[in-house]
């Protein structure tokens, strides 16, 4: 291709085949972008989920999948009309890498609800044609519009995993007001999860974790609940029925939504950030007593995105990291299927200049 280079990357080439070195192209800077060489790229379970198929009715994978939309890196060259980065800045790609710029939604600074909106990867390509490559690679050209900046004192491997799990929980906390004096719980310790006890916990809330994995717990502390539930031990749920003022739920797989629906108080919400193959079944009277809401979100506007890596800079917030090199991707993977994650891998990319 004339516009394009060839870059390193690991791809799926089906739902059931490991992740394997490939190249990939991208296109040649235009005017308005910027080209990153990515450092670290975090492992989230939305990478895993599209690789597997795992969405197919919502968003069939198209193969050859790159993953990856939790990346890091450093400027290496920008478009003649790019204002706001140059060669050596330290950036953030995230979900997002354009919209439409002109719906309602886009107005609005929340390009995640635009309907034109182009995904970091397994999106329609509108440069190269064909799909979108993610960040499991050495380099991502990028809309300076979907860059994000990232504050100096934050480590990069662990600033890394704030560009999806970081804004996905950021930004339901703050639409439903996660403050001082709220009682907050958060279902599922993994990467989203362990994010929002973080936020939680900075935003003043009183912050209960609800995990499976009983060896968690002393973790689930220090990283700011109050309290700790084993969501298995029915006695230690039932302690907290109609208490809740807001849940974020973050498992990544099959689970009862009724029994945390039952934890709210009056006119309390739940959030579903977490994205199951299957359907949730949702009794009628788990919402219709207390006046409950079900509710999800999707990630968070390039604005608010900012404003939390921001927030981060300032509270000195970054994920809790394993980093790995790309070459440990699939047992990353095995890893995160058996929740044995503590709390989010980054990939760290140098790993793949030996491939
Ligand atoms: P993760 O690191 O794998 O964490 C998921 C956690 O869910 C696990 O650590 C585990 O926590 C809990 N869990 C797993 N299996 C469970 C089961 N069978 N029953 C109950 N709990 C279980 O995943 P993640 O990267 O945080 O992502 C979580 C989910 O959010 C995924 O479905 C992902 O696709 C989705 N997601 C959505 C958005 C969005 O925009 N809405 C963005 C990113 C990710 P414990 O060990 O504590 O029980
Ligand atoms: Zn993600």
């Amino acid at each position: 291709m004339k516009n394009a280079y060839n870059a390193k990357a690991y791809s799926a080439a089906s739902a059931t085949s490991p992740l394997a070195a490939d190249a990939i192209p991208r296109r040649n800077p235009t005017d308005h972008d910027v080209q990153i060489e990515i450092l670290f790229c975090g492992i989230c379970h939305s990478d895993l989920h599209q690789v597997r198929n795992e969405w197919r009715e919502v968003m069939p994978t198209v193969y050859p999948c790159v993953p990856g939309h939790e990346i890091v890196g450093r400027v290496t060259k920008t478009g003649s009309a790019v204002t706001r980065y140059k060669e050596g800045d330290l950036v953030a790609v995230g979900c997002m890498v354009d919209s439409d710029h002109t719906c309602p939604n886009c107005r609005e600074g929340l390009e995640q609800f635009c309907p034109n909106m182009t995904l970091t990867y397994n999106s329609p390509d509108k440069h190269l044609g064909g799909v979108t490559y993610g960040g499991y690679s050495d380099s991502i050209v990028v809309d300076e519009r979907f860059v994000l900046r990232v504050p100096k004192n934050l480590d990069l491997a662990g600033a890394a995993p704030l560009l999806c799990a970081g804004i996905t929980t950021y930004s339901p906390m703050r639409h439903w007001g996660v403050t001082k004096g709220k009682k907050i719980g958060v279902v599922g310790l993994g990467g989203l999860g362990h994010m929002a006890v973080k936020f939680a916990h900075a935003l003043g809330a009183h912050v209960v974790v609800f995990t499976t994995s009983p060896n968690k717990k002393d973790d689930a502390f220090r990283l700011g609940a109050d309290e700790v539930v084993v969501s298995r031990n029915a006695d230690e749920m039932t302690k907290h029925t109609g208490s809740f003022d807001f849940i974020l739920d973050a498992v990544s797989a099959d689970h009862d939504i009724n029994a945390y629906l039952n934890l709210l108080r009056r006119d309390g919400n739940i959030t579903l950030v977490g994205a199951p193959e299957k359907p949730l079944p949702v009794s009628a009277f788990s919402l219709i007593m207390g006046r409950r809401s079900l509710s999800g979100s999707p990630i968070g506007g390039i604005a608010e995105t900012q404003e939390m890596l921001d927030f981060c800079g300032k509270h000195n917030i970054t994920a809790d990291v394993e980093v790995i090199p790309i070459q440990k991707v699939n047992e990353a993977y095995d890893r995160l299927l058996k929740s044995d994650v503590k709390y989010r891998f980054s990939i760290d990319m140098a790993s793949l200049k030996a491939e």
